[in-house]
């Protein structure tokens, strides 16, 4: 949601500056300094609202550092609106990044090009040449080993008996470097009943454009994606950071997690073949902080008999992914990636679930740098391997 200056001035307000929402701030505790926590944050943003303080480099230097993962939003017993408080201050104060417009908004408006970045990356890949491009351009050293890309149909038809219908919502780094979560969640919600809907037209959340400040590219994307889903069905996303985007900023439609929809299925019909496996999830913040539904994850592996399931130690740390800040504070960024990467050694961890592509993305990229051999995956594609077909009654 973004505010008014107004608005923004009386949300500030209602911060009490209790500080309870300090140790939960991943920023705060790795510079130990008041201006990278929520409580001066926020202060800040007051400050430049009422024109008490200029909004100078200092101030974006703060403001650019925040990652919005929310979970000073989680800790709050005031509830104060952060998450509101943070994009209204990007949009209003905070420059537009430079290379947004020239390298990624051309890759998020227009699917065409989306699609010949992606075969590019994927012949690339196919010829061997995948570390020379990585050589030349330190950027690509995040992107995984990409599928062909896919032609969507707009509607995949329920495989069982008739549940009711649904929309999936791609996603723009999804639809190019994650179809094999996509295809495995059509292929669930098609064995549980359900048709999904992939409307051709819609397009990316808006998250990356607002977090890079540019609020007007944002709303037109969220307007593009309001036209073209169906207002009657709910939208479920496989990535949690645009789960979130779209709950804050589409409230006509029912945004849902692919997990939390899948919980409240009739799964009577349903085998599941035996892993013995553990299997460790990381929460995502969107999923925990803005989505809640990170407890969805848990229940839906556990109907996999012999899988343990395990929350990975610190799990209320972001990882550093955060979309665009990957590579917008890569340091920062690392930093956050180390203490994930020492909870994933110190539990041997073979199997990683997560339900964002984002951290999946920047996790999967330490572990290369690494050289760990751990499967990230999204609980959707762990579920599909293991489910058989619907038993006919
Ligand atoms: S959104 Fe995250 S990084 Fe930003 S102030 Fe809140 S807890 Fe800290
Ligand atoms: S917990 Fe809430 S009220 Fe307390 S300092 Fe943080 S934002 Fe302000």
């Amino acid at each position: 949601m973004t505010l008014s200056i107004k608005e923004l001035i009386v949300e500030a307000d209602r911060c009490v500056a209790c500080g309870l929402c300090l140790p939960h701030c991943p920023t705060y505790r790795k510079t130990g300094s008041e201006a990278d926590s929520p409580r001066g944050r926020i202060q800040l943003m007051r400050a430049v609202a009422q024109e008490i303080l200029p909004n100078n480099a200092r101030f974006n230097e703060h403001i650019d550092l925040c990652l919005s993962c929310r979970s000073c939003e989680s800790a709050c017993p005031n509830n104060v609106n952060y998450g509101a408080l943070v994009d209204t201050t990007r949009a209003l104060y905070i420059p537009k990044k430079s290379p947004f417009p020239a390298l990624v908004k051309a890759f998020i408006q227009n699917r065409f090009l989306a699609n010949a970045f992606v075969w590019m990356i994927w012949f690339i890949q196919k010829c061997g040449l995948f570390s020379l491009l990585k050589r030349i351009n330190p950027a690509a050293k995040v992107l995984p080993m990409v599928a062909k890309p896919i032609t969507w149909q707009n509607l995949y038809p329920a495989t069982a008996e008739n549940k009711g219908a649904v929309s999936l919502f791609l996603g723009c780094a999804g639809n190019a470097l994650d179809t094999h979560t996509l295809q495995a969640s059509i292929q669930v919600l098609n064995q549980l009943g359900y048709d999904v809907h992939i409307p051709a037209q819609q397009t990316c959340c808006g998250g990356i454009a607002r977090q890079m400040g540019d609020s007007e590219e944002s709303s037109k994307l969220v307007a593009q994606n309001q036209n073209s889903f169906d207002a009657n069905l709910p939208i479920l996303t496989t990535a949690s950071g645009c789960g979130a985007g779209l709950n804050d900023y589409l409230p006509t439609h029912k945004i849902q997690d692919i997990s939390a929809f899948l919980m409240a299925c009739d799964w009577t019909n349903v085998d599941v073949n035996p892993l013995n496996e553990q299997i460790y999830v990381q929460d995502p913040c969107t999923l925990r902080n803005v989505q809640k539904s990170h407890q969805a994850v848990y229940s839906l592996l556990k109907k996999i008999p012999n899988a343990t399931v395990t929350a990975l130690a610190g799990n209320g740390q972001c990882c550093g992914g955060a979309g665009a800040y990957m590579l917008t504070q890569s340091e920062m960024a690392n930093n956050l990636l180390d203490d994930k990467l020492n909870a994933i050694t110190a539990n041997n961890v073979a199997i990683l679930a997560t339900s964002n592509i984002g951290c999946s993305l920047h996790i999967a990229n330490g572990l290369r740098e690494k050289n760990l051999t751990v499967s990230v995956m999204h609980p959707i594609q762990i579920i599909a391997k293991q489910m058989r077909p619907v038993r006919q009654v």
